[in-house]
């Protein structure tokens, strides 16, 4: 499946669209081509056109900046790691924990939810850190733009995109 780099109006990357959507954006005059995939054409009755690799959208691209607040962003932020006893383990194997409890009125947000075990969440169960005398490894915050939180790369991605990542946020 093709996807397609989208770039913003400075070249900054916003996000990895579907190619559809990406031939959508084009159609509509709402983006220019700066790289194509050269094998892949698409036919319709009224146009043929390559597959677009790279995408520069023409206004700046308003929500595109900030990591959305989801169950896997937390994992990611936290390295997939229990914020209690550090262990790593797949998403599947791990859960959230609300560090002020839900019941206490802490919030689902990123300064209160941190990446948890089971068997730790067993433990903290609906306590505050000092009733269950749990540590946090470090404090939750909202992490800030990081290809990794925003762009989720696979590995059959063009190396192309890599010019247009910002060199001191790529790890
Ligand atoms: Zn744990």
């Amino acid at each position: 499946m093709m996807r397609t780099l989208l770039l913003d109006v400075n070249y900054f990357p916003v996000k990895i669209i579907s190619w559809q959507k990406a031939i959508t954006l084009l159609v509509t005059n709402r983006a220019e081509m700066i790289d194509e995939y050269s094998d892949k054409i698409i036919r319709s009755v009224s146009l043929s056109l390559k597959l677009p690799k790279i995408l520069r959208l023409y206004q700046t691209h308003k929500l595109s900046y900030s990591v959305r607040f989801t169950r896997l962003n937390v994992f990611h932020r936290d390295n997939f790691q229990c914020q209690y006893c550090s262990i790593r383990l797949p998403a599947c194997e791990l859960t959230f924990d609300h560090v002020v409890p839900v019941s206490k009125k802490g919030e689902t947000t990123w300064e209160n939810v941190v990446t948890c075990c089971k068997p730790c969440n067993t433990k903290k169960g609906p306590k505050t850190l000092q009733e269950s005398r749990m540590k946090l490894l470090k404090t939750p915050r909202k992490p800030s733009w990081s290809i990794e939180l925003c762009l989720r790369l696979k590995e059959d991605d063009p190396l192309e995109w890599w010019d247009f990542f910002p060199k001191k946020l790529a790890s």
